[in-house]
């Protein structure tokens, strides 16, 4: 089978560290070009936008869109009308009705769309839902922190409102969540802590129901030293804890031995899979609980964020 020709837009942190590799390492996939306002690769033809690199490459057959959420929707309505299947990073849009406006044109245009959760791809996420499965849940708690000025030096675009801040990493546990213990998952009530000088949070405490029993979760990215990236579950049979971000599992405390598997080497399958069988996968869920969360949680203010630059990054994990 002939690789899909693909092409890049948005060539910062993710797309390079992420993208790139997995894509050249993908028999599924041909990487032709990208698109960066700013940046370039010395390696492959580079231009300024979608627009330009489709009239140099009108062979393109899908895009991979790498560029902070703010600027996906526009993009991704570029590539779909001329005839590109989609895969958006997360999260998929700033609003329902953009992402719904997406999946509608590409339905239309029998395209594929991928709003892709990288963490659902964590190696742990399948076995946990394997072990959830007929599992009554008691009761669970997410706690999410991690320092933004380590995984997102200089990122001044999730401090931006539709950047959202805390829920910009707090989205992929909602989406492992969503994954893993696909019930209904519903908002009761948010705190959100925003720095004075910022328009997203920093922090928040979410309180939710998993198929009526209660969800605490806890946000924050202003937490020095060692992230925690986990998500406890009590139910009737035992305990379940998946933890750095997707990829580690314990059952009643005991470490349950998986095999590695790369994020998104598992994304790029499923993309490829998508377009073979001409079929999509956007599920909105997550997206819907923060834009509750943001639009609904009682809102603290506190002081100011100042970003005195990069601190040095541990090897290991996403966000
Ligand atoms: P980043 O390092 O700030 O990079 C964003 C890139 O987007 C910049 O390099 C910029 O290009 C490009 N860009 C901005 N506006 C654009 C536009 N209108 N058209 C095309 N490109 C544009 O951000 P990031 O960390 O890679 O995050 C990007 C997305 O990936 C976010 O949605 C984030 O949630 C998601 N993500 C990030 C991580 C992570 O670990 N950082 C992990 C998983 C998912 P120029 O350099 O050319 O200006």
């Amino acid at each position: 089978m002939n690789p899909i020709r693909i092409a890049v837009v948005g060539l910062g942190k993710i797309a390079r560290d992420q993208h790139l590799p997995s894509i050249r390492a993908s028999n599924a996939f041909e990487l032709l070009a990208v698109a960066s306002p700013h940046s370039r690769l010395d390696t492959l033809p580079s231009y300024d936008s979608l627009e330009l690199l489709l009239t140099a490459h009108p062979d393109v057959q899908a895009v991979a869109l790498c560029m902070p959420p703010q600027a996906r929707a526009a993009i991704a309505r570029v590539a779909l009308r001329r005839g590109c299947h989609v895969l958006l990073e997360k999260p998929p849009g700033t609003s329902i009705a953009e992402v719904e406006e997406l999946s509608r044109l590409a339905d239309e245009s029998r395209l594929t769309l991928f709003a892709s959760w990288h963490s659902r791809h964590g190696c742990a996420v399948e076995p946990a839902r394997a072990w959830l499965e007929r599992k009554r849940i008691r009761c669970a708690s997410i706690t999410w922190k991690e320092d933004v000025r380590v995984w997102h030096p200089g990122q001044d675009w999730i401090w931006t409102a539709e950047g959202f801040g805390a829920f910009d990493p707090g989205i992929n546990a909602l989406s492992i969540l969503t994954r893993m213990a696909p019930g209904a998952l519903v908002l009761k009530s948010a705190e959100l802590e925003y720095p004075s000088n910022r328009a997203a949070p920093s922090s928040a405490r979410l309180s939710l129901t998993l198929d009526g029993a209660p969800v605490a979760m806890e946000l924050d990215i202003l937490h020095a030293g060692t992230p925690t990236w986990e998500i406890d579950v009590e139910t009737d049979a035992g305990r379940l804890l998946i933890s750095a971000g997707g990829t580690v599992l314990h059952i009643d405390g005991r470490p349950v031995d998986i095999t590695p598997a790369q994020e998104y080497a598992a994304l790029y399958a499923h993309f490829a899979a998508l377009i073979r069988t001409g079929s999509s996968d956007v599920d909105i869920v997550p997206l819907r609980l923060v834009l509750g969360a943001l639009s609904q949680g009682r809102r603290i203010i506190r002081e100011p964020f100042l970003d005195n630059g990069a601190i040095e990054r541990p090897t290991r994990g996403l966000h």
